[in-house]
Protein backbone atom coordinates (compact mmCIF):
# COMPACT_ATOMS: atom_id res chain seq x y z
CA UNK A 1 0.00 0.00 0.00
CA UNK A 2 2.66 2.59 0.90
CA UNK A 3 4.60 2.53 -2.91
CA UNK A 4 0.84 3.45 -4.52
CA UNK A 5 0.13 5.60 -1.00
CA UNK A 6 3.26 7.74 -2.10
CA UNK A 7 1.41 8.67 -5.04
CA UNK A 8 -0.07 11.42 -3.41
CA UNK A 9 -3.89 10.98 -4.54
CA UNK A 10 -5.74 7.99 -2.96
CA UNK A 11 -4.96 7.52 0.41
CA UNK A 12 -5.63 3.20 1.09
CA UNK A 13 -6.41 3.03 4.60
CA UNK A 14 -6.94 0.51 7.40
CA UNK A 15 -9.86 -0.11 8.65
CA UNK A 16 -11.22 1.06 11.83
CA UNK A 17 -14.57 0.92 13.89
CA UNK A 18 -15.93 4.33 12.03
CA UNK A 19 -14.68 3.90 8.36
CA UNK A 20 -16.50 1.99 5.51
CA UNK A 21 -13.96 -1.21 4.70
CA UNK A 22 -13.75 -0.87 0.62
CA UNK A 23 -11.16 -3.42 0.00
CA UNK A 24 -10.49 -6.71 1.46
CA UNK A 25 -7.99 -9.28 1.31
CA UNK A 26 -8.04 -13.08 1.85
CA UNK A 27 -6.11 -15.90 1.08
CA UNK A 28 -6.82 -18.82 -1.07
CA UNK A 29 -5.56 -22.46 -1.18
CA UNK A 30 -6.33 -23.40 -5.40
CA UNK A 31 -4.79 -25.33 -7.40
CA UNK A 32 -4.10 -23.55 -10.52
CA UNK A 33 -2.33 -21.08 -11.65
CA UNK A 34 -3.84 -18.07 -10.33
CA UNK A 35 -1.20 -16.17 -8.34
CA UNK A 36 -4.03 -13.40 -6.94
CA UNK A 37 -7.18 -11.95 -8.49
CA UNK A 38 -9.23 -8.40 -7.91
CA UNK A 39 -12.82 -9.09 -7.57
CA UNK A 40 -15.10 -6.13 -8.00
CA UNK A 41 -18.14 -6.80 -5.82
CA UNK A 42 -21.30 -4.77 -4.12
CA UNK A 43 -19.97 -3.33 -1.15
CA UNK A 44 -16.37 -4.08 -0.52
CA UNK A 45 -14.17 -5.12 -3.18
CA UNK A 46 -12.09 -8.66 -2.94
CA UNK A 47 -8.49 -9.49 -3.49
CA UNK A 48 -7.55 -12.85 -3.34
CA UNK A 49 -4.04 -14.25 -3.02
CA UNK A 50 -3.30 -17.92 -3.85
CA UNK A 51 -1.41 -19.32 -0.94
CA UNK A 52 -1.47 -22.76 -3.21
CA UNK A 53 1.38 -20.20 -5.34
CA UNK A 54 2.65 -17.68 -2.95
CA UNK A 55 4.42 -20.49 -0.35
CA UNK A 56 7.00 -21.15 -3.71
CA UNK A 57 7.05 -17.21 -4.53
CA UNK A 58 10.14 -15.17 -4.20
CA UNK A 59 9.27 -12.46 -1.58
CA UNK A 60 9.57 -9.78 -4.29
CA UNK A 61 7.28 -11.67 -6.61
CA UNK A 62 4.60 -11.38 -3.96
CA UNK A 63 5.41 -7.73 -3.76
CA UNK A 64 4.66 -7.43 -7.38
CA UNK A 65 1.61 -9.68 -7.39
CA UNK A 66 0.15 -7.68 -4.50
CA UNK A 67 1.13 -4.55 -6.20
CA UNK A 68 -0.70 -5.73 -9.27
CA UNK A 69 -3.92 -6.58 -7.70
CA UNK A 70 -4.10 -3.27 -6.35
CA UNK A 71 -3.28 -1.90 -9.38
CA UNK A 72 -6.70 -3.20 -10.72
CA UNK A 73 -8.70 -2.43 -7.38
CA UNK A 74 -6.94 1.37 -8.34
CA UNK A 75 -8.76 1.45 -12.19
CA UNK A 76 -6.15 -0.09 -14.11
CA UNK A 77 -6.30 -2.58 -16.89
CA UNK A 78 -3.16 -5.45 -17.98
CA UNK A 79 -0.29 -3.55 -19.50
CA UNK A 80 2.29 -5.20 -21.79
CA UNK A 81 5.09 -3.75 -19.33
CA UNK A 82 5.30 -3.24 -15.94
CA UNK A 83 3.69 -3.85 -12.62
CA UNK A 84 0.53 -4.46 -14.72
CA UNK A 85 1.71 -6.96 -17.33
CA UNK A 86 0.44 -10.59 -16.26
CA UNK A 87 2.51 -12.90 -14.81
CA UNK A 88 4.93 -14.37 -12.17
CA UNK A 89 8.43 -12.07 -11.71
CA UNK A 90 9.83 -9.58 -9.12
CA UNK A 91 8.68 -6.06 -9.43
CA UNK A 92 9.44 -3.66 -6.51
CA UNK A 93 8.22 0.05 -7.87
CA UNK A 94 5.73 1.21 -9.84
CA UNK A 95 7.44 1.84 -13.34
CA UNK A 96 7.07 5.70 -15.14
CA UNK A 97 3.98 4.92 -17.17
CA UNK A 98 1.74 3.58 -14.29
CA UNK A 99 2.73 6.94 -12.32
CA UNK A 100 1.76 8.86 -15.20
CA UNK A 101 -1.42 6.76 -15.61
CA UNK A 102 -2.30 7.19 -12.26
CA UNK A 103 -2.33 11.01 -12.51
CA UNK A 104 -4.32 11.39 -15.41
CA UNK A 105 -7.25 8.66 -13.86
CA UNK A 106 -7.12 9.99 -10.23
CA UNK A 107 -6.19 14.07 -10.61
ZN1 LIG B 1 -4.17 -8.76 -13.61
Amino acid sequence: MSYWNAMGIIKILGDTASTVEDLSFIDIHEKNTTLGEWMPLPGADVIRFNNYNFVDMEPDERKKTALHEVGHALGFEHHDSGVMKQGRFKKTSLDSHIKDDYKKYWK
